[in-house]
């Protein structure tokens, strides 16, 4: 609307009328914006996230937004072990557009920052030196940028789960609030939501249990606006959506006898070849390789959503949780889940292609996946226009999630309700990656500011 005044005062050559309304305009404009870039280096790709935030609000909950999610064209970053540098440059066309978005007065004085997850956790385990390259290259890369580069570095899973549920938590304004006969009120425990993240390599749980956290290896404390936070938190590597597909093939390749390999988990009429020395490269894969790398294998989908349950169950550990309580699997201890969830990442992309975030029970989600995996390949192909080279997983990805959380983590026809699936929330994608921000920058307070605690009186 000014835009449109100011045209037509200027053509009327009211220069008054244009002044008022300059200054009416810079009155509306935010006083003063800041920002923050935060690069997500995932297995399977990288994302540039930049967010800003009126400067006089700095340190309420709830008021930096997401500006930009640029994805890096090309892999992730762990991909590029035989040439570092590569792994620099594929960040330039995201910074550029990061630095468009930045006034150029302000650029000094944003930070940045560059973390990696679970697939440069499995490449430091496999060759530490790779990953240090690599870490190297995107540094120098990152550090001639004219922004105020902090750097870059591996996140331990422990704290992506932590971070992830600190952004959802300050995303939503659980962390504090305003009351309305004017006092901050700390936020009740019951009221802050846990988070399910899915990368490609691992998978975090985290919330704020019922009782005491017994395995302190898997608490996290914080304190955040005064208030101390006492969550349990656990991330699983090898059980990210890519490294579980891996290694769900393997085991199948494992126990076929020839060179055809029948997969119930793909559609029937579906089928692959592969060159098996592939699967072998992941540090996740432990079974025994076929006598021939050499030979390229054919892959065969049957759409057996039963046996694919079958197959998926045996890349969980479940027996080494039999008699001892609060255990999920693998031997990893779990307090009962408690709370809203919220569940993003690939939860959120698999239930979204299925349909499923609609708050739908658990007997619909699961009846809705298993008819998914018994349709033939054609029609799934024909009812999905557009190009999706994830089409022939969403079945294996679905089963994987339902059982998870209900056989792994132990959600049950009554808790599916507190899951919700999203990818964002006002405004915001959902990650580790605002938490970091946050947590770094000291935007969000450990204490509630004395002038809050002042007005509580
Ligand atoms: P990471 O790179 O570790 O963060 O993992 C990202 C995961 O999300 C990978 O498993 C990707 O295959 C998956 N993913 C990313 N975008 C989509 C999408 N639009 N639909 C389905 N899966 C996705």
């Amino acid at each position: 609307v000014l835009t449109a005044l100011l045209g037509a005062a200027a053509a009327s050559g009211l220069t008054t009328l244009i002044l008022l309304l300059v200054e009416a305009t810079s009155v509306l404009l935010p006083a003063d914006t800041k920002f923050g870039i935060v690069f997500d280096a995932g297995s399977s790709h990288t994302t540039l996230f930049v967010y800003r935030w009126p400067a006089d609000k700095e340190n309420n909950t709830g008021v930096v937004s997401q500006a930009l999610a640029c994805q890096v064209k090309g892999p992730g970053i762990s991909s590029y072990a035989s040439n570092p540098a590569q792994a620099g440059e594929s960040l330039q066309g995201c910074l550029e557009e990061a630095l468009a978005l930045i006034p150029e007065a302000r650029r000094q004085e944003t930070p940045m920052f560059l973390g990696a997850t679970a697939g440069m956790r499995l490449l430091s385990q496999k060759n530490s030196s790779q990953a240090g390259d690599i870490f190297a290259a995107v540094s120098r890369v990152l550090g001639q940028a004219p922004l105020d580069f902090w750097g870059a570095e591996l996140l331990a899973g422990q704290d992506e789960g932590a971070l992830g549920w600190i952004t959802i938590n300050y995303v939503l304004g659980m962390l504090i609030k305003y009351s309305f006969s004017g006092e901050w009120i700390r936020p009740l425990e019951g009221t802050l939501v846990g988070a399910l993240d899915m990368g490609g390599a691992s998978t975090q749980i985290t919330f704020v249990p019922g009782g005491p956290i017994l395995d302190k290896s898997t608490q996290a404390t914080f304190r955040l606006y005064g208030s101390e936070h006492r969550v349990y938190t656990h991330s699983y590597l090898c059980f990210g959506r890519d490294q579980m597909l891996t290694r769900l093939l393997a085991r199948l390749v494992e126990s076929s006898p020839g060179p055809l390999v029948r997969h119930p988990c793909y559609h029937s009429g579906y089928w692959t070849t592969l060159s098996p020395a592939t699967l072998y490269e992941s540090p996740c894969v432990h079974t025994t390789p076929p006598p021939d790398l050499a030979w390229n294998l054919t892959v065969e989908g049957t759409g057996n959503p039963g046996a694919c349950v079958s197959a998926i169950r045996g890349l969980f550990n479940f027996s080494s949780c039999e008699g001892r309580g609060h255990c999920a699997f693998d031997g990893v201890y779990q307090p009962p889940v408690r709370g809203r969830f919220y569940a993003f990442s690939n939860f959120y992309y698999t239930f979204h292609f299925l349909n499923l975030t609609s708050k739908q029970p658990l007997a619909t989600v699961n009846a809705t996946v298993w008819e998914f995996c018994q349709r033939p390949w054609k029609q799934v192909e024909a009812s999905s226009p557009g190009q999706d080279r994830r089409l022939q997983d969403y079945c294996a990805s679905g089963l994987y999630i339902l059982t998870l959380l209900r056989e792994g983590y132990g959600f049950r026809e009554e808790t599916w309700p507190d899951i919700e699936f999203h990818k964002q929330a006002g405004g915001t994608d959902i990650g580790w990656t605002l938490g970091y921000m946050l947590n770094l920058t000291g935007v969000i307070l450990a204490e509630a500011p004395a002038r809050w605690r002042a007005e509580s009186y």
